[in-house]
């Protein structure tokens, strides 16, 4: 008998039956044998909906305030399921945050668990409880409220499963497990039974929105075995996520994934001197702007260009940026370029197997799509295309490396967003 984490997104607490069938997915867990420990979100949309009156208050809301404000949509939940769960004749208790002890550091909006306290989830697992916790928050050690980031509760769950040393962490979602790609766009894509830890970090930073990239960090770092899988189909097992080093892995990829939401920037004419790109990215540094592809080219006159790509929301304040730096490092014109998709493959199988860039190349080429841009890591490969050719080279990627399956995908409601 061991300690399972059962974490239910705001989709699956939306309402008073939803909340019903969650506890009835926690009371089998406990049937099981098990000691359960379950992580809910806010009902529904609560937490876009706090947010939305926070800004008709003020445009700039106070970010210790906001943390306060937002920290309720989850208290709601966690009553609402220890109710639900009790009326089953089960003994289940809720704790928020600061009950259980998570304690984090002092940063609103975005703060990082550093502790959780472990002594009270103990004793109340000892006498019998089903326990319900707050995800998405924490406390600092002052006592001041905390919240995680959006899409933190997967974060939560994990620590809390971490701290624990529970058997499993169970993430319940709207979908069947982790897919190659997103079947909104590959209707017949196959679900991974198996996927390893770094191939989900990568999926999860190109754009594949299953769960929160923080969770799948802590899972790795503490060998937390993740499950993620439907609230709607508790006999599907979903994707299993462990540590590489325990996978057969049978496929060089894993998964296709696109992410729309950067923009290229191009410095031209740039003298080819030392010290020029340390200028222009030290500054976008400086200011936490972060970049991702980065070429630069040599030109037959002897000067540089400098391509890369931010995130569009920092668009605004790169240019400003880079049109001081651009005086100082004698540039010519910067070029901006919003219409680009970074499409990416990932899979831990592809580290020796030679070819698969070439082959990732080539299916583009056949479907006349044009690459922009290249970038690789160990166990990823991503070109930049255009925004219009996004869905297409998406497709014809799952084609090539066979990630295409029988059946078409099953998926209620919104696809999670983290
Ligand atoms: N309720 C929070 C959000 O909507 C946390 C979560 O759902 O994981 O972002
Ligand atoms: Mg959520």
């Amino acid at each position: 008998m061991g300690i399972i984490v059962q974490k239910f997104g705001g989709t699956s607490v939306a309402d008073p039956n939803k909340i019903h069938n969650v506890a009835n997915a926690v009371i089998k867990e406990k049937e099981n044998g098990n000691d359960v420990v379950v992580v809910v979100s806010a009902m529904g949309h609560t937490t876009d909906y706090l947010i939305k009156l926070a800004k008709e208050v003020t445009k700039n809301p106070d970010s210790r305030e906001m943390d306060m404000l937002l920290s309720t949509g989850e208290q709601v939940s966690i009553a609402l399921l220890a109710m639900a769960i009790q009326s089953h004749g089960y003994k289940a208790i809720s704790m928020n945050g600061q009950q259980v002890g998570i304690i984090t550091e002092c940063i609103h909006s975005k703060a990082r668990i550093v502790d959780i306290k472990t002594e009270k989830l103990h004793k109340y697992i000892k006498e019998g409880n089903i326990i319900v916790v707050a995800g998405f928050q924490g406390v600092t050690p002052d006592g001041e409220i905390t919240t995680l980031g959006r899409g933190g509760s997967d974060t939560s769950a994990v620590a809390i499963a971490a701290a624990l040393n529970a058997e499993r962490c169970d993430i319940y979602t709207d979908v069947e497990g982790v897919y190659a790609t997103d079947p909104r766009i590959v209707p017949n894509i196959q679900k991974a039974d198996v996927i390893s830890y770094e191939e989900m970090l990568e999926l999860a930073r190109v754009g594949a929105n299953v769960l929160h990239p923080r969770s799948v960090e802590t899972a790795k770092q503490f060998n937390v075995p993740l499950r993620v899988r439907s609230s709607f189909k508790l006999d599907n097992l979903g994707t299993l996520i462990i540590g590489v080093e325990n996978m057969e892995i049978y496929k060089p990829v894993a998964g296709v994934a696109s992410d729309c939401s950067q923009v290229r920037i191009l410095l031209s004419n740039l003298p080819d001197i030392p010290g020029t790109a340390a200028k222009v990215f030290g500054a976008l540094a400086k200011n936490n702007i972060s970049v991702d592809m980065i070429i630069q080219s040599l030109a037959s006159n002897g000067t540089n260009s400098i391509a890369f790509t931010v995130n569009e929301e920092d668009l605004e304040s790169a240019i400003d940026i880079l049109d001081e730096v651009k005086q100082e490092v004698k540039a010519g014109e910067i070029l901006i370029d919003k219409e680009i998709a970074k499409v990416s493959i990932v899979g831990a199988g592809m580290v020796d197997r030679p070819g698969i860039a070439a082959d990732m190349f080539r299916s583009l080429a056949e479907n006349n799509i044009n690459i922009k841009m290249i970038s690789t890591s160990e166990i990823k490969i991503s070109c930049l295309v255009e925004k219009s050719n996004a869905k297409s080279a998406i497709k014809a990627l799952c084609k090539e490396f066979e990630l295409e399956a029988k059946e078409i995908a099953v998926v209620k409601g919104d696809l999670p967003d983290v």
